[in-house]
């Protein structure tokens, strides 16, 4: 098993590297922008082949653009059934649904849809670990304003979500608070104010966040304090 973190701090967007060393395959999970380089480097270090460039979400406007990684190598990318295609990517890209697995080397992971943040969000568990991009620090991602769908968001929480095992590591697509990696369980703590109600109340209790939320624009949830 091989895990590598690839945090950037000057978008402050972390991908994943996952790899199944004997057989020499990997994965990358939201790679950011301006890493091509170092994730083909880490690939080449260990002569791993690159099956899949995993995306929690992509947003309409987002300006990051895995084509190149995707160009490099022979991965496909993949994405939520209905989220929108990064930019300049022009491969064929494969649509996962919920439910549906992936396969690098012996290892799986297993697909979740996860909308809220962005309609075609989805999550990626591999082993006792959860992808989730943005799902839970929304409020650090700016330009999922105008795509957050605070209904949504409170089913994938209560329903998805917080239905797995408290001791799964988190990593999102962001720092939470700072930290780069959270127990479920802690998060559930987190939460547990903001879901004890009723779901029209949850999108109210949003909505009253956003307008509070100083100089944001309409729409994006921001992690509970
Ligand atoms: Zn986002």
């Amino acid at each position: 098993m091989y895990f590598h973190p690839l945090h950037s701090p000057d978008s402050n967007l972390i991908g994943y590297l996952l790899a199944d060393l004997d057989e020499q395959e990997a994965i990358v999970i939201d790679p950011p922008p301006r890493q091509t380089e170092l994730v083909l480097a880490l690939l080449t270090e260990r002569n791993l082949r690159l099956c899949h460039v995993l995306r929690t979400h992509v947003h309409q406007v987002d300006a990051a653009d895995c084509s190149p990684l995707c160009d490099r190598t022979s991965a496909q990318l993949v994405v939520g059934e209905s989220a929108a295609l990064p930019a300049g990517c022009g491969r064929a890209v494969h649509r996962a649904a919920h439910g549906s697995r992936l396969v690098f080397g012996n290892e799986v992971v297993r697909v979740l849809s996860t909308p809220g943040h962005t309609p075609g969000c989805l999550s990626y568990l591999w082993r006792d670990r959860l992808f989730c991009g943005d799902a839970f620090d929304v409020g650090s991602c700016g330009v999922g304003d105008s795509e957050a769908d605070p209904g949504a968001m409170f089913d994938t929480l209560t329903r998805r979500l917080f239905t797995l095992p408290e001791q799964t590591l988190v990593f999102p697509a962001h720092p939470i608070r700072g930290r780069q990696v959270a127990t479920l369980g802690e998060l559930r703590t987190r939460y547990a104010s903001r879901l004890q109600y009723s779901r029209d109340a949850f999108i109210t209790d949003m909505s009253h966040r956003r307008e509070r939320r100083p100089g944001s624009r309409t729409g994006a949830p921001t992690l509970p304090r």
